[in-house]
Order: structure tokens, then sequence, then C-alpha cells
């Protein structure tokens, strides 16, 4: 097998007990579950296009953290072992390490053979036996016949490409690939392109090296985090003050009926949200601190609540227009970067999360089951180990098309669709499965906290799932989005 540990290559044909395909978190919290249901001496062929385990954190910007506490982003329950403080915000090679290492405890419990640079080309299923089809850059091709398949790309999140311009007297840059070092030791002004959490660890990066560099941003609508202060309070404080995660989206659900997502909206921003620009309208589940914001909103030199067009040069120098139609006459030399987002932006075609079969599970968006690929992942691999996946009466949701149709409607349609979905699952899964989730950042807290949230959710989950399926099946009728039970949606 072609692995970074042998070098070999695969036959032909392989045969193997699981496939999973994609070795971002989803991938790896997949794995992780099922390999306990596997155990020792079975095999699984773990596939992906990039050269290694991470999925996106393999390419990501070099400066990127983790926005929530390092214990949390990880695959099944395996705990970091890397000795830092709980609150520690893991750095991109950390995060790898961390992937890495997960990959070698999965290890200990079933072989797992990896085919890295490899490419997924498509699944075949007959009386249980699904075959996978991949590809390498050099044209060899590999059938992998396996009794179950997981098709995990997950948000399948590439690079940012520079954006496009006209104007020959800027650089525009993407966040992936340029030199931020070059572009930090530079004194041209730095134009940020966009405020999500990408936008705002760039601007961060560069007004924290320098206080003094001319950094400015074109932050749309705006977009405001979840606060980490509130979210993960510090020290003593955890054992009275601040509110989990889980307590936060369910009162942002009570306040939404499927109709007032922008009085729902203002609510949720209102109290607990936090932004550094003058307006934010839209929320994509990023989290930051207090700190975090006040060293942006301070050192932004110029916040343009506007879309970018273009940067064109006109006879006294580059001039930037936005959607608005206003400009801005810009330095020669500026830095352009492209900080517009990844996630939910590509999706290949609709497939169910269960193929008909049953023997191929899909965890990504255009079928998405909760709101993170994580928690996707975890759940979804022990409700098909255990086989309770083609009688539960799970929704699916189309993310990628309801993003397209309203980016304000997207964290309350997939929170509510997790809210719903648990629900389901709780009433199929052992307890354990839920007290094993490492992602779950409710865990923050101390014992009696997180006992007192179990409590609230065993006494509210049934009446919770009744309200979320009505607001999942208004969404469908005003947006026309798939939302609804796997039974409904056409089959593979
Ligand atoms: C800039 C940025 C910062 C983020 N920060 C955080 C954070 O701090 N905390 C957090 O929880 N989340 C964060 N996220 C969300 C992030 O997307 C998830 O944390 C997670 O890493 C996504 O994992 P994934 O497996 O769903 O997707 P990916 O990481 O994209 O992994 C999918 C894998 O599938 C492979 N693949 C796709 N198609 C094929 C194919 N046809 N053949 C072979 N292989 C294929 C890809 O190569 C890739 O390795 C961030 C996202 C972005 C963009």
């Amino acid at each position: 097998m072609a692995d970074e540990s042998t070098g070999s290559h695969p036959a032909e044909s392989e045969s193997c007990d699981l496939c999973i395909v994609g070795a971002g978190l989803a991938g790896m919290n997949a794995l992780a579950v099922a390999s306990a249901y596997l155990g020792r001496g079975r095999r699984v062929i773990l596939v992906d296009r990039r050269p290694r385990v991470g999925g996106m954190w393999v390419d990501a910007y070099p400066y990127v953290r983790l926005h929530q506490p390092h214990p949390w982003f990880t695959a099944g329950d395996i705990r970091w072992t890397q000795g830092h403080d709980r609150r520690h915000l893991a750095t991109r090679s950390e995060v790898l390490d961390h992937f890495a290492h997960c990959l070698d405890v999965v290890r200990r419990r079933v072989t797992v053979d990896t085919l890295f640079g490899w490419e997924f080309d498509g699944v075949t299923e007959s009386d249980g036996t699904a075959t996978v089809r991949v590809s390498d850059a050099a044209g060899r091709t590999c059938t992998i016949t396996t009794p179950r398949f997981i098709n995990a790309v997950g948000f399948a999140i590439t690079p940012n490409d520079p954006l496009p311009v006209q104007s020959a007297e800027v650089r525009s840059v993407s966040p992936n690939f340029c030199d931020l070092d070059e572009i930090a030791s530079d004194r041209a002004p730095v134009w940020v392109i966009g405020g999500g959490k990408t936008g705002m660890d760039t601007a961060h990066a560069l007004i924290t090296a320098d206080p003094h560099r001319e950094v400015s941003m074109v932050a749309g609508s705006g977009t405001y985090f979840l606060s980490r202060d509130e979210t993960f309070p510090q020290g003593r404080r955890r054992w009275w003050s601040g509110t989990p995660a889980s307590v936060s989206g369910a009162q942002m659900l009570s306040h939404f009926d499927g109709t007032n997502e922008n009085e729902a909206n203002r609510w949720f921003r209102d109290t607990y949200g936090i932004w550094p620009t003058d307006c934010a309208d839209t929320y994509v589940l990023g989290i930051m601190s207090a700190e975090e914001s006040r060293a942006i909103a301070a050192g932004l030199r110029e916040v343009v609540m506007d879309r970018f067009v273009d940067v064109t040069d006109e006879i006294d120098g580059p001039v930037m227009t936005f959607a608005g139609g206003e400009t801005r006459a810009i330095t020669p030399g500026s830095w352009i970067i492209n900080c517009t987002g990844y996630v939910l932006r590509d999706a290949g075609p609709y497939q169910p999360y269960l193929s008909r079969g049953g023997a191929v599970l899909s965890i990504q968006p255009r079928s998405a089951t909760m709101h993170l690929t994580s928690f996707m992942a975890y759940f979804m691999t022990h409700m098909f180990y255990r086989d309770r996946l083609a009688d539960a009466p799970l929704y699916e949701m189309d993310a990628i098309d309801l993003r397209a149709k309203s980016k304000v409607i997207l964290p309350f349609g997939i929170l509510c669709l997790s809210q719903h979905n648990l629900s389901v699952m709780f009433d199929r899964l052992p307890n354990s499965v839920f007290l094993g989730c490492g992602s779950n950042v409710d865990s923050w807290y101390p014992l009696t906290r997180q006992v007192r949230g179990s409590l609230t959710f065993l006494l509210r989950h049934r009446r919770d799932r009744d309200s979320a399926r009505r607001t999942l099946d208004t969404l469908r009728e005003r947006f026309d989005v798939r939302c609804g039970p796997l039974a409904s949606s056409p089959g593979p």
C-alpha cells in the first residue's frame, strides 16, 4: 500500500473491512469511532488526495490557530499529548501533530493503510459490498472492495486563490500561499478582504506584529463571533459564570421559529456575540475573545462595510470598487489578501447520508445531519456501525444550498438540524457514546455543571425535537431546500 510509513503501492484491486475517503477532521472522527467497532486484525484503507492526514489544516494559512481550546478539537475521544494548558489555542503545526497522533492511536486498534495523494473517483454498491475507485496523479488506479465505505470528505475545504484584480499596481495574494513575514516587513498598506475568521486572523497577525502598520478591512455586512470569554470562562469562574455553548445554542433556537431570523439573530448577537467592526450581521460559528476584538478594532485603519469588487488603475493611481458603488483610492503597491472564506462554498452533487444498499455512509454538507462535520462523523459512524441509520427519522439538509439562499439563516438551520437529530440519536445510542464525544465543548465546565446540562437535555429534548422539526419544515418551504427525512430524497 502507498503509505507515509511503508512507501509501497496498492495492487490494482484491494479489499478491506472499511474504506474511508477524507483524512481531515471528519474522516479521522469516522476512523476513530469505527476502529472501536472493528477491533484488532481488521483492515481499514484511508484515502486522501492530500499528502498526509489533517485535511484543510495541511495547507491552511500558517498563522491560523484553533478558535476553541485545543482539547476539544480531536478525533473521537483521543486526548492531546502535547502538554499545553487546556486554554491553549493550538497552532497549525500543533494541530497537524495531533492529527498524526490520532492516526497512531487508531493504528494500535486496527490496521490502517493510507492512500495519500490518491483521488476518490466513485463508488458502486451491490449485494452489500461497496466497490470504491481511486486513482493517483501518475494515472494508476485501484479498486477497493469493502463491506462498508464512509465518504468523509466533510467540508472538503480548498485553499483560496488570490482575488482577480485588473490593477497591475497592487499585489493580490492568497493567505494560503503568501508569505506573511514578507508582507509584515514591507511598509505598503494591506487590505484584508473579508471579515470572517480568516480576515480577523490575518488582521490580528499583522496588527500585533506591528501596531503602526496600515491595515484596512473590507468586511461585507460584518461577521460576529461567539464570545470566547463567555463560552470558556477562565479559572474558578468556570464554576459559576459563563454560558456553555449548548446553552447559548439552545437559547438561540428558542428565539427562532423559522420565520424571524433577523430578530433572533440580533438577540443572539447582542447576548453572546462579539465583533470588532461597526456592524455585524452574519454568524459563522467562529469564536473570538474580547482582547482579540479590541486589538483588531484598535489596529484597523479603515473598515469598509461593503463587498469588494475589483481594483483598477486610474490616472491618479489604483482605485478599489465596492458592490454598493463606492470607490476608494488606494496606495500603489498595496497588498490585497483574499480572506473571503472557505466553508460551504464548493460541493459535489447530492449524496444521501446513507445509500439505499446501506453500505455507504456519506459525511458532507449536501446531506448534512449536524452543524459540524466532526460531530456528524462521530455520531453517524456510531449509528452506522450499530445499524441504526436505516430506520432513524433523522433529517438531512443541503447546507450549501441554504447558505447560498441566506447566510443569516444558515446557523439557525444547521443548529436546529443538530438539535433535532441529536435527540433522535439519543433515543438510539447508549450514553457512553455521548460521554465519549471529545468535541463536546461543554466539558470545559466542572462536572456538576455538565450534569445540570445533561439533566436539562433529558427533560427537554423530545419537546425541543418536535419544535425543531416544525422549524425545519418551515425552512424547507420558505427556502425550497432539501431538508427532511431521508425517505423523501431521491436515491443515489
Ligand atoms: C480557516 C479555517 C479555520 C478553521 N478553524 C477552525 C477551528 O479553529 N476549530 C474548528 O473546530 N473548526 C475550524 N474550522 C472548520 C474546519 O473546517 C473543521 O475544523 C475541519 O477541519 C474540517 O474538516 P473536514 O474533514 O470536514 O474537511 P477537510 O479538512 O476539508 O478535510 C476533507 C479531506 O477530504 C479530502 N478529499 C476531498 N475530496 C476528495 C477526493 N475526491 N478524493 C480524495 N480526497 C478528498 C481532502 O483532501 C481533505 O483532506 C476552520 C475552517 C477554516 C476554513
